[in-house]
């Protein structure tokens, strides 16, 4: 049974959507181009008719750095990345290096005005909380300019009560840069979800059996790492008991994918509730907080729709599958 089908997962949603007053309302400047016509349509539901793409509303008006006419192709430089002939970590650097040179001089020939205009400063629209997954660029998933997001990453995308990081980057984001929006960004085949409902079987399977729990050593790696994806264990286990009863394994129970869509969802509500964001839409601040996911297999970004916004209730949202190929309507 797949785990959104389970009572629990289901009353876990019930409850992500019943936050009042608290969802999704885009500022115009991020919706797409309505597809519907607002006659035959709940307006709840309706778009806003005059809109723009998120890279035209990031981006500094010029192509985005990854598409330049001028680029080879979206990777120039991904041998340093594959090839099987960089036997050494100094070569490997060497030649991140070297790719680093043709980068620089690239940019430099296709727009300079950016680079000069980088060089004075950053005034970012968008907040990217990512997973450190290799895969998962923010800037290349998008195709924004440099500049355009302000980042943090970290395993599985977590936004932890007491993380220090995460709460300086968002306070940093919303408070001094002012950006309009957050992007809780996850992908498919995370290994910190994976980790984390591995652990959340192994942990029901000992159970099941009377076997005492393992207790890492303190300061270890395994620690280290159980502490970090705790949340996501607790997510998977909770999901657990109401299906295990109709499954010959608790591993057929989860589902990685829907896994990654809560744990996403649960970040978005975890950063729409934290005083930095609160604090925000006390001010009257236009800001607006994302669930998205990455799918690594086609590069495409879907949105979960579990936005939030401070203000009036919509269901409105992104969606986001083409918007790279979007032009910007007037
Ligand atoms: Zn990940």
């Amino acid at each position: 049974m797949p785990a959104s089908r389970c009572p629990s997962s289901a009353a876990a949603a019930a409850t992500l959507v019943a936050v009042p007053s608290r969802r999704l309302a885009l500022p115009q400047t991020l919706a797409r181009p309505s597809f519907a016509s607002s006659a035959s349509v709940d307006p709840r539901l309706a778009r806003p008719q005059r809109s723009y793409t998120l890279a035209a509303a990031t981006a500094p008006t010029r192509t985005p750095l990854a598409l330049v006419p001028n680029s080879p192709s979206l990777f120039p430089h991904r041998s340093f990345s594959s090839s099987r002939a960089m036997a050494s970590s100094t070569q490997l650097l060497q030649g991140i290096l070297d790719a680093n040179e043709t980068y620089a001089a690239a940019f430099a020939q296709s727009d300079p005005a950016l680079l000069k205009k980088l060089a004075v400063g950053q005034s970012p629209k968008i907040f990217w909380l990512g997973c450190s997954d290799s895969r998962v660029s923010a800037e290349l998933a998008t195709g924004v300019a440099p500049g355009s997001i302000f980042v943090h990453r970290n395993i599985a995308q977590c936004f932890h009560k007491g993380d220090l990081s995460a709460s300086a980057a968002l306070a940093y984001a919303v408070h001094v840069l002012k950006v309009e929006a957050i992007i809780v960004c996850g992908h498919t085949g995370c290994g910190g979800v994976r980790a984390g409902m591995q652990a959340a079987v192994d942990s029901s399977e000992k159970e099941a059996k009377g076997e005492e729990q393992p207790v890492p050593e303190p300061g270890s790696v395994a620690d280290t790492i159980s502490k970090w994806i705790a949340p996501i264990k607790s997510l998977a286990s909770s999901q657990l008991p109401a299906c295990s009863a109709a499954s010959r394994s608790p591993l057929d129970t989860l589902s990685l994918a829907e896994l990654t869509d809560q744990h996403v969802r649960d970040t978005v509500q975890a950063v729409a509730e934290s005083d930095i964001v609160r604090a925000a839409w006390d001010e009257g601040r236009e800001l607006s907080v994302h669930g998205w996911v990455y799918h690594v297999a086609t590069a495409k970004l879907r949105d979960l729709d579990c936005g939030y916004k401070g203000g009036a209730f919509h269901l409105s949202s992104l969606v986001f599958s083409s918007l790279l190929a979007e032009t910007v309507p007037e």
